[in-house]
């Protein structure tokens, strides 16, 4: 069965931005049988969890703990969608799973397009101090269940590589459970389950899958379900060429859900296969958005170098969408680094209003022919 080949995109969630008031009516329009308020956040908005599935394995997932991060969110939306036009799919997957999806578990800074919460706590760095009522309700939440998994859905920014040429569409990660990232039974039982969705979507992405550090962070979410013995797995989607809205690492996030979730049915807490976890290259961070090469100021000695630019997402008033803010991060020789987009410069006029560009601040030149 081709999980890819059934894939349809949720059509009511065609934007990267998701509005929590409008995910919110549309889970109660069409999956009111299957949700349930687990509680608020700091600002009193709604946090629902979506249960289905009767099978033995408990699964438990989350998305949008940092509210700039609606992937997963979208990925939930288009499997329910996907497999709801694809009923015995459907059945076969959620007789043998029962998961408890938490939909936004963030849903101020989600509405706000920020990382941390309204309280300005980043909620995946919250584990011990429980500073954010919404660590609060995830903690609760896991602790009502023995699951045999746990999936912590996150996304990546633009300047991860798996190789320093293919972006990392898509990262895993078996989360350490000591600085001394001891390879652990529950990381094995993850890492089973990513080299399973590994070995698919490598098909489908190749050189586009990558995974992330396991450098051990005492005070993050996974590190710390897992070393309390729940296993648990990080998905990080990330950027696809020429797709900032990430149209396309949306559709190979779900498929990754779809498949993670299908492993998670064949191996049922078992480790075969973990071994190849370990052949998924390592994220590399080698990338800036636009690097303008070669760019000739306007000074009275020569001076001619590289500006490398990255865009910031930005929720604007009154749009729909997030709006990409290019801003300047390094200014000078930034040949360790390559652009998505690269730009020479040679020969070209640089227009600014100061003479060397500010660094952190909004790109204010334009190069002309
Ligand atoms: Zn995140």
């Amino acid at each position: 069965m081709n999980f890819e080949k059934l894939y349809q995109q949720n059509p009511d969630f065609p934007n990267r931005y998701i509005s929590p008031e409008k995910l919110f009516s549309y889970l109660q329009t069409n999956l009111s049988n299957y949700i349930q308020e687990i509680g608020t956040s700091y600002l009193g908005k709604p946090v629902y969890q979506l249960t289905i599935g009767n099978g033995d394995i408990q699964v438990i997932a989350w998305s949008q703990m940092h509210g700039n991060e609606s992937n997963a969110t979208h990925a939930m939306l288009d499997l329910l969608n996907t497999l709801h036009k694809a009923p015995d799919v459907k059945d076969k997957l959620f007789s043998k799973i029962t998961l408890d999806f938490i939909f936004m578990l963030n849903p101020d800074g989600s509405e706000r397009w920020t990382r941390l919460n309204a309280s300005d706590i980043d909620l995946n760095r919250d584990f011990h101090n429980e500073a954010s009522k919404e660590i609060k309700l995830l903690k609760e939440a896991v602790k009502k269940k023995k699951y045999n998994y746990a999936l912590n859905l996150h996304e990546q920014r633009t300047i991860f590589t798996t190789d320093g040429i293919h972006p990392a569409t898509l990262s895993f990660l078996a989360p350490s459970e000591n600085e001394e990232r001891t390879i652990t039974e529950n990381r094995k039982k993850c890492m089973a389950v990513i080299a399973s969705v590994y070995t698919k979507l490598k098909e489908l992405i190749p050189n586009q899958i990558g995974r992330y550090s396991d450098e051990f962070y005492p005070a993050s979410t996974g590190d710390n379900f897992i070393k309390a013995g729940m296993p648990t797995i990080l998905f990080e989607g990330g950027h696809f060429i020429d797709d900032y809205t990430r149209a396309e690492t949306r559709k190979y996030y779900t498929i990754a859900l779809y498949y993670a979730l299908k492993a998670m049915t064949e191996l049922n807490s078992e480790t075969e296969g973990w071994e190849a976890y370990l052949e998924i290259p390592e994220n590399k961070e080698t990338h800036y958005d636009i690097i303008y090469r070669n760019v000739k100021l306007n000074t009275d000695h020569e001076c001619i170098l590289d500006i490398a630019v990255q865009y910031r997402e930005l929720k604007e008033e009154g749009r729909e969408e997030i709006s990409f803010i290019p801003f300047v991060m390094e200014v000078g020789d930034v040949k360790q680094r390559k652009g998505w987009k690269e730009i020479d410069c040679t020969g070209k006029r640089f227009i600014c209003s100061t003479k060397y560009p500010k660094l952190d601040a909004e790109v204010n030149f334009i190069i002309e022919d």
